[in-house]
């Protein structure tokens, strides 16, 4: 049978649904104050246990959830104890519940918990929740940071990984010049899931980070995924030895792409004598250029045709177009032996001094890199997914208007795209 509550006073609890608290009133406005106390007995002073005697009692507002669509505060009627025993070193203190609020936040604990997932969870921007709330962003911001560092935190989101990547990623411009920060993803590629952000990327921080993971789960990590520099590379060597290299094919394809985009500005600018200008044929060409060729439609591919031939009068940035479609083609095998033979005929073929010199410096790199790009084969496994980690994280940067602290970068991304339990945010002790 349905039970119908019409008791005020449970009917008020029930509406305010806070543990072990006396409704006192409500105060009507915008915001809407609701005033509670906590129910109690008379406590021991934690010092020295002797029966405490009531001192005063102040209000402290917290901000709490929205009440029927109404911005709310918590007026906590909080007392204040003494000791009598004149002897005690503690004087007095003041009751606390952290199931109401923490002492060090200005949201209640429920509005904090709630806010952390509208932030961290769905990408929402701390403005707009302080709207919600009708509050400051600040305060916001504490409570975010507050529950999501114990949630990304927490060991179990760190649990073995196979496939490990490393990618350098821009944090923030900073300073009178702007200059560019970088910070390190750490990933678990298998999952595609951003396991951390550690400042720089000149490899120390990412291999102190490894390092302190310890032995057993270095161990379990099969294969690792590189980009087309040394520094990871070398992070690997130290932490990892034993796990295969894979060469990310989406660094591969993009170096190419990097090769013909030179190549197509020198050719410019011998021809011409300048910089790319909007009627240029080849400053034209150059989406077309970039995109894969199965993309472009007939129209499109006779016009990049068409371009090339008014631009490119030696073919070259025609050859170094041929030589980044015939670089995304490797991924069309499926047999490393057959692949391995593959890029050891491209390369040889870019090496030629025929060749435009930006296609032999592509040429090189291949042949450097021959064996990690086709061991892709054997494994299957890309930064791919760390690209979409990091387009995630520019996204979360987007939205809090860039950020200048790298602990709080770090904890909105980890929150966005670490995949942090979120079934644990109820639990999660705020730090
Ligand atoms: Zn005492």
């Amino acid at each position: 049978m349905l039970v119908v509550e019409s008791d005020p006073e449970r009917m008020l609890e029930l509406l305010v649904g806070l543990p072990d608290v006396n409704v006192l009133g409500v105060v009507e406005g915008r915001p809407l104050e609701v005033h509670v106390e906590c129910r109690w007995s008379r406590p021991g002073c934690p010092e020295c246990g002797v029966p405490a005697h009531l001192k005063d009692q102040r209000v402290v507002i917290v901000v709490d959830l929205p009440c029927f669509g109404k911005p709310t505060r918590l007026a906590w009627h909080k007392r204040r104890w003494r000791c009598p025993d004149g002897d005690c070193p503690n004087r007095s203190w003041t009751e606390r519940d952290e199931r109401i609020a923490s002492v060090r936040l200005a949201l209640t604990d429920r509005g904090g918990r709630w806010a952390t997932v509208e932030v961290g969870r769905f990408g929402g921007s701390v403005k707009e929740v302080a709207e919600v709330l009708g509050c400051d962003w600040h305060t916001v911001h504490d409570a975010v940071l507050a529950y999501g560092e114990a949630l990304v935190d927490h060991p179990d989101r760190f649990a073995a990984v196979q496939a490990l990547g490393l990618d350098e990623v821009l944090f923030v411009r900073e300073g009178p010049y702007r200059r560019q920060q970088f910070s390190t993803s750490i990933v678990d590629v298998g999952r595609g899931q951003l396991l951390d952000v550690v400042p720089g990327r000149r490899g120390a921080e990412p291999a102190a980070w490894l390092e302190n993971k310890g032995r057993e789960w270095l161990a379990a990590v099969e294969v690792a995924t590189l980009d087309l520099s040394g520094t990871y590379r070398a992070v690997f060597d130290a932490t990892v030895p034993h796990a295969a290299r894979v060469a990310d094919p989406f660094h591969v394809v993009k170096l190419a792409n990097e090769k013909l985009d030179e190549c197509r500005r020198r050719v410019q600018n011998e021809t011409l004598g300048h910089r790319g200008r909007k009627h240029d044929p080849l400053y034209r060409s150059r989406r077309l250029l970039t995109m894969a060729d199965e993309r472009l439609e007939e129209h499109g591919r006779s016009k990049l045709l068409g371009l090339l031939r008014a631009g490119d009068p030696k073919g070259e940035v025609a050859t170094a177009w041929h030589a980044k479609e015939t670089v995304r083609e490797l991924y069309c095998h499926d047999d490393a032996a057959l692949a391995l033979s593959f890029v050891d005929r491209l390369a040889d073929d870019m090496v030629d001094p025929v060749q435009p010199v930006e296609v032999r410096s592509l040429g090189r790199t291949l042949r450097r890199w021959r064996l990690k790009i086709a061991a892709w084969h054997d494994w299957h496994v890309s930064n791919g997914p760390t690209e979409a980690m990091n387009n995630l994280i520019k996204r979360v940067k987007r939205v809090a208007f860039g950020f200048t602290n790298f602990a709080n970068y770090r904890i909105r991304a980890l929150l966005y795209a670490g995949r942090p339990d979120w079934s644990l945010i109820g639990s999660v002790t705020p730090r």
